[in-house]
């Protein structure tokens, strides 16, 4: 069934795979998007954690330009100067001493899974290709993807699942510890789990999945398409556990709305990764990579992720006011920096539905939540605007909830007077 508010499969030639919102955007800036419909939208979800810097941020806009007035592509058939000095910078910050670049998250996530795998193949031991991974996660949607997101949803139809895949609970190290076996070269995992409803795994249990690697000769392989590039405060998520991983994932944040993604790796994981073995014709472009040197050149600012912290800060705490405020609507509030989950006690859709009637855009995810993405230049006005938004969604869904109540009050005294009626007629 299509809501009203949802454009019915068949009413454009595109494949009707997105249940889309019968809305498109003419223009933004910052935090706001103008709808076609002429309203003016506060962008909290922002394109699922991707415009990292808000709309037409004026250093994206010349980075962008300028690029696209020298080169757009050459393949990586040459050097590339963009991507090397992104690469320069993306080791420069992290773990990592090897970057390979993509599309998008899923192609990371791929190229993650194939250096885990190409590592073990070179140093003598080919049968360990498995992949331990966590249920309710997410990894994207190619054929390896979806098998080692594991979803049944997203598996069905697609014929054999990808091998190589071994699930088990979320937060359940024994499980994990039990599935290791001689084929295992790494466990996967998403620092927070994002599509799964903004579930953070504890930092404890990061730090034992890492120790647990060392133990077995595994590779960590950490999953930080969603939590990276200062989407929770720190420019990877998982530096707030004070572990780093082999092998790690980005995407979203990177571009700001450029499609690009890429695979870090240290040294040693990356040793299978030579000449001819993998490849992409656009990953790593000159015009994606000048974008997400100027992504990286604001977000490493001095100061510039201390911020994000101080108004995550703040946004958490009238968040928490919210929920105590509304129970009838929310559960909770969780997540770190600015990728922050609602759990809502009435359907999450309902709620995402209520906040664009008042002209916020939030992000439905698992387990019943609402995920706030706002981008990560955000301030108290914007934090503010959101706030009296999500009041007044809160407000409309609480009078929906009263009217049912109220009807169904009505529907059962008018019951009850039909049941006495007929008792009077046989007096
Ligand atoms: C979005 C996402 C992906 C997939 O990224 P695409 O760019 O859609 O392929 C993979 N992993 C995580 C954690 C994500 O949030």
């Amino acid at each position: 069934m299509v809501s009203s508010n949802s454009v019915p499969p068949g009413s454009s030639s595109l494949y009707p795979t997105f249940a889309r919102v019968d809305l498109s955007f003419e223009s933004g800036e910052g935090a706001w998007l103008n709808g076609s419909d002429g309203r003016r939208y506060l962008d909290f979800g922002s394109g699922i954690a991707v415009t990292s810097l808000g709309h037409a941020h004026p250093r994206l806009v010349a980075a962008l330009q300028e690029q696209a007035a020298r080169v757009w592509h050459v393949s990586n058939i040459y050097r590339i100067p963009q991507q090397e000095a992104l690469a320069e910078r993306l080791t420069a910050e992290s773990f990592a001493d090897r970057v390979f670049f993509t599309n998008s998250g899923a192609e990371a996530v791929e190229a993650a899974i194939k250096t885990a795998r190409r590592y073990h193949y070179v140093n003598g031991a080919p049968e360990r290709f498995r992949i331990i991974t966590f249920e309710g996660a997410f990894h994207g949607r190619t054929l390896a993807t979806i098998a080692a997101g594991g979803q049944a949803k997203y598996l069905e139809g697609f014929g054999p699942k990808v091998d190589g895949f071994d699930q088990v609970p979320f937060g359940d190290l024994t499980a994990a510890e039990d599935a290791i076996g001689p084929e295992t070269a790494a466990i996967l995992i998403e620092p927070i789990q994002g599509e799964g409803g903004v579930r953070p795994v504890p930092h404890a249990e990061l730090r034992a999945l890492r120790a647990l690697c060392d133990r077995h000769g595994l590779l960590l392989i950490f999953d930080e398409v969603q939590t990276g590039v200062g989407r929770t405060g720190e420019l990877f998520a998982h530096s707030w556990s004070g572990i780093t991983p082999d092998i790690m994932a980005i995407a979203k944040g990177i571009g700001g709305g450029f499609p690009l993604g890429a695979c870090l790796a240290t040294e040693e994981a990356a040793k299978g990764m030579t000449p001819g073995v993998h490849g992409t014709t656009f990953g790593g472009n000159p015009l994606a990579c000048a974008v997400g040197l100027a992504v990286l050149d604001v977000m490493l600012e001095p100061g510039f992720l201390d911020e994000v912290n101080r108004i995550s800060l703040v946004f958490k705490q009238k968040l928490a006011g919210l929920v105590d405020d509304h129970p009838q609507v929310f559960d909770l509030v969780r997540g770190e920096g600015l990728l922050i989950g609602l759990r809502c006690n009435v359907a999450a859709a309902k709620v995402v539905g209520a906040m664009r009637a008042e002209g916020l855009l939030g992000v439905g995810a698992g387990d019943n939540t609402v995920r706030l993405l706002p981008p990560l230049t955000a301030r108290e006005p914007e934090i503010e605007e959101a706030m009296a938004r999500l009041e007044a969604a809160a407000a409309r869904i609480e009078a929906e909830l009263d009217e049912a109540e109220l009807s169904a009050a009505e529907a059962a005294v008018a019951k009850a007077v039909a049941a006495e009626a007929p008792a009077e007629q046989k007096s």
